[in-house]
């Protein structure tokens, strides 16, 4: 074989891609199931350390293949026990992924992005105003999720209950719905039992409402749905998610009372950034319980978190609590978001692309000491 030939990254192979992966070398499928829980349940990135597999057969697939992770430029820890990770890719892009543990519990959610950069421009959003935007690969996608692993050290994949890396949600950067074959193909590695095991009920994808979409991410998926709705008209949120002019208010809300296996049990999250003097009234928060009305949902207010050059302002906390009282007297779950949460949602919110920017040591330290030294400030700037 030629030495200079690219190898093929095994990570990100659907397990259909990687049976025929095999048989494209003479190999029977036994040898992806076995590859399968070496990648997914242990975490092996070494073939050499792959005991079941022969010594010949070991170098006939470090010929061919590499067991890939992105890069971790930067690994930061909060004070608040959050942790990111810078990530770089082979092109230079880069990309965050967040881990976001439960207050007081042993577990938590890796906030995952789905592209870098985003084409939908919402106004409030930072990774919005990004220019560059590709999508993320399906081995892109799952890496980030492997990295988080591999930082925690949870290999092989631990139990149900005793994970710390419990949860998944899509909501780091981009449109998830808009790069949905690579994020479908990565949710089911990551699902699959005799791999990372997280189950469907632990994953949650956030979308701004790509209508057309929904069904399907529903059905092939069956993950927890988010949606950022953040305006209860199509005036406000047209002009504040160009993406309602394309699939109005009336749409997305049809969409969601089809969304499949929503129930009690498993309710659409509606996430609502609170922008003063924008969408904070109590008669929006009237018009939002006119709106979902019937619908399995719960809500979660989040304080608007500001970068520099957004022209919102968050709403003041008395506004927010009027806002959420509204829809917990009327039976819903409507938290808001702490200022530890405030952060996170940055985190999660407005990822940022570093390879956008200049790389000068001055952001580089911004972004150390957004996270590190005050957990309340979002190091989105
Ligand atoms: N593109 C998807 C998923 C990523 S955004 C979506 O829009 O749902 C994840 C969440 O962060 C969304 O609800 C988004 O509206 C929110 N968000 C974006 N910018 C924010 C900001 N400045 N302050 C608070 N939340 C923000
Ligand atoms: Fe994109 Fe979501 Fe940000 Fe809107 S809120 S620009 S859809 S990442």
């Amino acid at each position: 074989m030629d030495d200079t030939a690219p190898k093929t990254d095994l990570i990100g192979l659907s397990r259909q891609a990687l049976v025929a992966e095999m048989a494209a070398i003479g190999e029977k499928p036994f040898r992806a199931k076995q590859l399968w829980h070496w990648l997914y349940n242990r975490g092996e990135t070494d073939f050499a350390r792959m005991t079941s597999i022969s010594k010949p057969m070991q170098a006939a697939l470090a010929e061919r293949y590499v067991v890939g992770r992105p890069a971790v430029e930067r690994d930061l820890i909060s004070t608040d026990t959050t942790r990111k990770w810078l990530l770089k890719f082979p092109d230079g892009n880069e990309a965050e992924t967040v881990y976001i543990p439960d207050e007081g519990e042993a577990r938590g959610a890796v906030c995952i992005s789905s592209q870098v950069g985003c084409t939908l421009t919402c106004r409030f959003c930072h990774t919005g105003t990004q220019l560059l935007v590709r999508n993320l690969t399906a081995a892109e996608i799952v890496g980030q999720f492997l990295v988080a692993r591999d930082s925690y050290g949870e290999w092989p994949t631990p139990d149900d209950s005793t994970r710390l890396l419990s949860n998944i949600v899509m909501m780091g950067m981009g449109e998830p719905l808009y790069n949905f074959d690579n994020v479908a193909t990565a949710l089911k590695i990551l699902m699959d039992g005799e791999g990372v095991g997280i189950s469907r009920r632990r994953i949650t994808l956030s979308t701004s409402g790509v209508v057309p979409m929904m069904q399907r991410c529903g059905e092939e998926l069956g993950v927890n749905l988010a949606i950022s709705l953040h305006a209860v008209t199509d005036d406000v949120r047209d002009r504040i998610m160009p993406i309602n002019r394309k699939y109005p208010l009336k749409e997305l809300i049809a969409a969601c009372r089809a969304y499949p296996g929503a129930s009690n049990a498993r309710r659409i999250t509606f996430e609502y950034i609170m922008l003063k003097g924008i969408n904070d009234s109590a008669a929006d928060a009237r018009q939002l319980l006119r709106l979902i009305k019937g619908l399995p949902a719960k809500f979660n207010l989040i304080p608007f978190n500001p970068w520099p050059g957004s022209e919102f302002e968050c709403s003041d906390p008395r506004t927010v609590k009027a806002f959420s009282d509204i829809l917990q007297d009327a039976g819903y779950s409507a938290p808001i978001r702490k200022s530890r949460g405030q952060d996170i949602m940055a985190a999660c919110g407005q990822l940022r692309s570093e390879s956008q920017r200049q790389r000068c040591s001055r952001q580089q330290a911004r972004l150390a000491a957004g996270i590190e030294d005050d957990p309340h400030h979002a190091p989105a700037g």
